[in-house]
């Protein structure tokens, strides 16, 4: 039975707030656990990439708060891209 992550862990370097660890395992090499919500980030990129794609069509006359809506997650979309 393999050694669990957890057992050849040799310290944690680094904790984030959000729950996001560094660690130095056992052979000097480092580990980053995520938390849950850093963990799903691919996903929900994905996801309000999709909702910015639909939102044009589900939306026929948007209000300042749809389309302020709209613009946050086009700016958070943009932030993960890089840009
Ligand atoms: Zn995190």
């Amino acid at each position: 039975m393999p050694l669990s992550r957890d057992y050849v862990s040799q310290m944690v370097l680094q904790r984030f707030p959000c729950g996001c660890a560094i660690e130095q395992l056992a052979d000097n090499s480092h580990s980053i656990t995520y938390c849950s919500k850093h963990k799903a980030a691919p996903e929900m990129y994905e996801a309000l990439s999709d909702i910015k794609t639909r939102f044009a069509f589900a939306v026929d006359k948007p209000t300042i708060q749809d389309e302020q809506c709209y613009d946050r997650a086009a700016k958070a979309l943009a932030k993960a891209e890089g840009k």
